[in-house]
């Protein structure tokens, strides 16, 4: 974890109090937020000259030390890896254990597979205390389609048996109108997260305002951009502040498959390489959900069954496949 030393962003070399301002009023109010930022990034945002942009890149860096670690320290740090229980055996078995900390997890389906249901599940879940498979931390809810439903999560808490009004105070909410809304969110996401305590950052979904705003070949180029900063930003505040980082995003069609799903998930090759863990959700029979891992580093491609039930998300048995 990042340890912070110097505690204000002006005690660093090179910021006076204009430039503090700047920095500030751009979402970089701690000195982690500066040292996990590109320097390019500083200077559009903070509208810096690059050479200050650079000097005060460094002096980040330096405070925190993040140039160089040893592999040994690299093991630590993956050691203080946090998993969060989706109260599905099922869906924990399938993720190696739960939701990763220092990581993004992605959910990809149609309509209606159960994306958001299971971002509102996390959202409680993450804010029980870890033997009961949390993370004893808020969440910060991300949306851009205006689907999260209040009442649902209140549904959730009193089935599970837990106090509505508490884990509604614990997930902190912005409904985001357009990309560079969603963007800027992101952007000053660090200091609440920090202050908030916030173990879950859900964005749902992450594309939709990308998809809608830019139309046509010739911009594709510049929301891939915009995109991939975006993600890379997320995965920064992910594992600088040991937090898990859930994203969704929506399936389009797949004019290469001959064979197999005619589907895949939308956004290419950038959300492809962002997405430490990808998870593909599909409505079956019976009222099931299958997810299927579709991409990840280490976990091996299966699939599991859940069902959406009052509780939020529950392992569920396809019939063909019970003992009775
Ligand atoms: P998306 O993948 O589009 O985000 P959602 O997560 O919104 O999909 O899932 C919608 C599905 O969840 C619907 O099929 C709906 O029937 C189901 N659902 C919502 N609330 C409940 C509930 N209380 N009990 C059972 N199923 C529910
Ligand atoms: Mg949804």
């Amino acid at each position: 974890m990042v340890a912070e030393t110097i505690v204000d962003i002006q005690d660093l070399n090179g910021v006076g109090p204009v430039t503090a301002s700047k920095l500030r009023e751009a979402g970089y109010d701690s000195i982690s937020s500066l040292a996990i930022a590109p320097i390019r990034e500083l200077i559009e945002k903070a509208g810096l000259e690059n050479s200050v942009a650079q000097k005060i890149s460094k002096a980040a860096r330096e405070t925190i030390q993040t140039d160089f670690v040893t592999a040994k320290q690299l093991y630590e740090r993956r050691q203080n890896l946090q998993r969060l229980s989706f109260a599905s055996s099922n869906l924990d078995k399938l993720l190696g254990g739960g939701l990763e900390t220092q990581a993004i997890t992605e959910f990809v389906g149609e309509f209606g597979a159960g994306k958001s249901q299971i971002c509102m599940k996390l959202s409680v879940n993450v804010q029980l205390p870890e033997k009961d498979g949390g993370l004893n931390g808020k969440a910060l809810f991300i949306d851009t389609e205006g689907t999260f439903a209040a009442q649902r999560v209140y549904q959730m808490t009193k089935a599970m048996g837990l106090d509505p009004e508490k884990i509604l105070d614990g997930i902190i909410y912005s409904r985001v109108y357009n990309s560079d809304h969603q963007i800027l969110t992101v952007d000053h996401a660090f200091k609440i997260c920090q202050e908030e305590k916030i173990k879950l950052l859900v964005v749902d979904s992450v594309l939709s305002h990308f998809r809608g705003e830019y139309i046509g070949r010739e911009s594709l180029s510049e929301r891939q951009q915009r995109l991939n900063s975006h993600l890379h930003k997320l995965l920064r505040i992910a594992q600088a502040l040991n937090l898990a980082v859930v994203i969704t995003n929506q399936v389009q069609a797949n004019p290469q498959a001959f064979f197999g799903d005619p589907t895949r998930p939308a956004g290419g090759n950038i959300l492809a390489h962002a997405s430490t863990h990808r998870v593909m959700l599909k409505k079956a029979s019976q009222g099931l959900r299958v997810a299927k891992i579709i991409d990840s580093p280490y976990l091996p491609e299966s699939e599991t069954y859940f069902q959406i039930t009052e509780k939020g998300v529950e392992d569920a048995v396809p019939k063909n496949k019970r003992d009775d």
